[in-house]
């Protein structure tokens, strides 16, 4: 049985995120992919950070409810700390049964792995797959043929190109603009239920937009 492990922020998840995981699931025969939403992850600030952990989990947990092969574990979430990845993927392989284990990242995120904690050591544990991601081609991978002595356990997954930021969510809903179909349906009525990455002054402009939408 192989298994994906998908860490990311997820503030907010998005189509982009579950476009790849789909397409990583199927390209490489996995079985199920875990989704770890990140409590404070090692390679972003805490202020960088806008959801808390509670929402940015109950929006995870709402977009994959469709998907039987896509669970949620909460394991950085509920560490209340930082946590590397290849202390989350020790943690997964010692809480689920896997034959291989897969951590997939967009290759915007592999192309700085030598920045990770013990790289090496993370390939290891689990192959990395590295999805393709819209201004970030696989090219950028090359470099870290010389430096890492596991380099053939990353594996460029050819996705579909999908041009969609968590970044450019917040930067839309900040502006009041709508992210609807950016999100699936049910985040986007969590994200404007609970209010989240709206700044204080657009969530009347936010609002409104809203109920042009549904009306
Ligand atoms: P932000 O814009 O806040 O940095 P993000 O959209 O990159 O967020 P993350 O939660 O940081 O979202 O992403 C988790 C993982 O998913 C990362 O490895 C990232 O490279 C990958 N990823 C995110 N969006 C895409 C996308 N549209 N296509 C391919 N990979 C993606």
């Amino acid at each position: 049985m192989r298994v994906g492990i998908f860490g990311g922020t997820f503030d907010p998840v998005h189509q982009g995120h579950l476009i790849i995981a789909e397409q990583v699931l199927e390209a490489l025969a996995l079985s199920h992919v875990i989704f770890v939403p990140g409590g404070m992850p090692p390679h972003k600030e805490a202020s960088s950070i806008h959801a808390s952990t509670g929402d940015r989990v109950a929006l995870v947990e709402a977009a994959i409810a469709g998907n039987r092969r896509f669970s949620l574990d909460p394991v950085e979430a509920e560490a209340g700390r930082k946590m590397y990845s290849v202390e989350t993927v020790s943690l997964l392989k010692e809480r689920y049964r896997a034959d291989e284990w897969y951590f997939i990242s967009g290759a915007d995120e592999v192309s700085n792995l030598l920045a990770w904690k013990q790289p090496d050591q993370l390939l290891d544990e689990a192959f990395m797959v590295a999805a393709t991601r819209p201004g970030h081609d696989l090219s950028a991978l090359g470099h870290l043929e010389e430096e890492l002595a596991n380099f053939d356990k990353i594996l460029p997954v050819q996705c579909s190109r999908v041009d969609i930021s968590a970044t450019g969510i917040r930067g839309r809903l900040a502006e009041g603009k709508s992210i609807r179909y950016l999100v699936p349906e049910q985040v986007y009525g969590m994200i404007h239920d609970r209010r989240l990455y709206e700044s204080r002054g657009e969530r009347t402009k936010g609002e409104s937009l809203r109920e042009r939408e549904v009306s």
